[in-house]
C-alpha cells in the first residue's frame, strides 16, 4: 500500500507557470519519486497573496496553470496527491499554532525572505502576511508529516525552520527529550519527522537576464521576467536564448569569452547530454574561436527536446480544463483526511481535544 511508504511533500506558488528552474530545482525529482514514495504537491494559492492580493483572477488562472503545467511534465494523478493549499483549512489552523514556536527575530532572520524583498521590489511597505508564509510552509509540510522535501536553494532556510518547529513541537507537546537525534524523534514519541531536504541537481538556476546590482545573476522566476517555461513553444524558447544574456564584453565570434556567470554555458552545464561537445566549445568560447550564434543555436537543440514533449502534452490537458480541476478536487479531498488527522493527533498533544 501507498501508505506504508515514506511521505514527500513539495509545491509551487501559483504566480505564473512553470519554468526551467522548477524543473532542475524540485520537478525532475518529484516526477521521479513517484512511486518511491507517497507524493503529495501543493499549489501555495494563499501565498500568491502575499505578493498579489489585488490579482485574484490571475491567481486563479495560475493555480490551474501549476496543475495543467505537472500532469504535462509527468506528475501522476494515480500515483500522487495534487492539491490546492486554500481548500486545506487545516493548514492555516496549523500555521497558527506553529507562529508560537519560533521567535520574531528568529522569522526576520531568514535570509530568503530579505532576498525576495530585495529581488521583487517589495519594498518597506510589504504586507504583514508576507513574513507569515514561511511559517505557512511549515504548516504546508508538517500537516502531511512528510518525511522529504525537494526544493530548490532558496527553500533551504525554509526548511531549517520547519526542522525548528518539528523539534520543538515534539518536545513542547510530545515530551520528546531535547537532545534527541533528528532521525529519532518519531520512535521516541514525537508526532512530526524532522524532514529531510532533497536539493535538485542544480539547486539554483539563473535566468536568461542580466545580472542585478550587486552583479550576481538573478534565480530564474515566474516573477523577474528571466524565465524559459515548461509551456514554451520552439519558436519562443528560441527567440529567448536569441535574447539571451552572454558575456556583454565580447562583440564578435573572434573575442575572448567569459565562460563564468555567463546563462549560455550555464544552460550548456546544466541541459546539454553532450559532455564533450560543451568542455570544446567553452575551450574555443574563453579564445575567441566560436561565435554565439552557433552555441545558441545548439542550446535551443537542446531546450526544444527537453520542453517540446511537455510543451505538446500540456497543449492536450489545456483543452479539458475540467479534468485538471477534477484531479485537484480528488487530490484536494484526500489531503483533507491526511491533514485532518495531523491536526487531531496535534490538538491531542497540544491538550486542546475537548469535545
Ligand atoms: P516566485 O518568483 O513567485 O517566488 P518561483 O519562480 O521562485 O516563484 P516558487 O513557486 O517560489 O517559484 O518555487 C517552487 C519550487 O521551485 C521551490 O522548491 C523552489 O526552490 C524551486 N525553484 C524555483 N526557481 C528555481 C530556480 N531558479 N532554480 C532552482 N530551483 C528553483
Ligand atoms: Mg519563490
Amino acid at each position: 500500500m501507498s501508505t506504508q511508504k515514506p511521505r514527500l511533500l513539495s509545491g509551487d506558488t501559483p504566480t505564473g507557470r512553470l519554468h526551467l528552474g522548477h524543473w532542475v530545482g524540485s520537478v525532475e525529482n518529484r516526477v521521479a519519486l513517484q512511486d518511491a514514495y507517497d507524493c503529495y504537491f501543493l499549489i501555495a494559492n494563499t501565498h500568491a497573496f502575499t505578493t498579489r492580493m489585488d490579482r485574484p483572477d490571475e491567481i486563479r488562472q495560475s493555480v490551474l496553470d501549476i496543475a495543467t503545467d505537472w500532469l504535462a511534465a509527468g506528475i501522476d494523478p494515480k500515483r500522487s496527491t495534487l492539491f490546492i493549499q486554500s481548500e486545506v483549512p487545516v493548514i492555516a489552523e496549523l500555521t497558527f499554532f506553529f507562529s508560537m514556536l519560533l521567535s520574531y527575530p528568529r522569522v526576520m532572520r531568514n535570509p530568503t525572505i530579505k532576498d525576495e524583498i530585495r529581488d521583487k521590489g517589495l519594498g518597506e511597505n510589504y504586507p504583514f502576511g508576507f513574513l507569515l508564509y514561511p511559517i505557512g510552509q511549515v504548516a504546508d509540510i508538517l500537516a502531511f508529516r512528510a518525511d522529504i522535501v525537494p526544493v530548490g536553494e532558496d527553500q533551504i532556510p525554509h526548511l531549517e525552520m520547519t526542522r525548528e518547529v518539528a523539534r520543538r513541537f515534539n518536545q513542547l507537546y510530545c515530551g520528546v527529550d531535547s537532545h534527541t537525534e533528528d532521525k529519532d524523534y518519531l520512535t521516541q514519541g514525537g508526532l512530526f519527522p524532522v524532514v529531510d531536504v532533497l536539493l535538485g541537481r542544480t539547486r539554483r538556476l539563473a535566468g536568461i537576464g542580466a545580472p542585478g546590482p550587486d552583479g550576481n545573476l538573478l534565480k530564474m522566476s515566474k516573477s523577474l521576467n528571466n524565465a524559459i517555461f515548461l509551456s514554451d513553444d520552439a519558436d519562443a524558447i528560441a527567440k529567448k536564448v536569441k535574447a539571451m544574456y552572454t558575456d556583454p564584453k565580447r562583440l564578435k565570434a573572434t573575442d575572448p569569452g567569459t565562460v563564468e556567470n555567463n546563462p549560455l554555458w550555464i544552460f550548456h552545464e546544466t541541459f546539454n547530454p553532450d559532455k564533450a561537445w560543451v568542455a570544446e566549445a567553452e575551450a574555443k568560447y574563453r579564445e575567441g574561436g566560436i561565435g554565439d550564434m552557433e552555441c545558441k543555436k545548439r542550446l535551443v537543440e537542446v531546450l526544444v527536446a527537453l520542453i517540446e514533449p511537455i510543451q505538446q502534452r500540456r497543449l492536450v490537458f489545456e483543452k479539458d480544463p475540467g479534468q485538471v480541476l477534477e484531479v485537484l478536487r480528488e487530490g484536494t479531498a484526500k489531503a483533507n483526511t491526511v491533514a485532518g488527522e495531523t491536526l487531531r493527533l496535534a490538538k491531542k498533544a497540544m491538550r486542546q481535544d475537548y469535545f
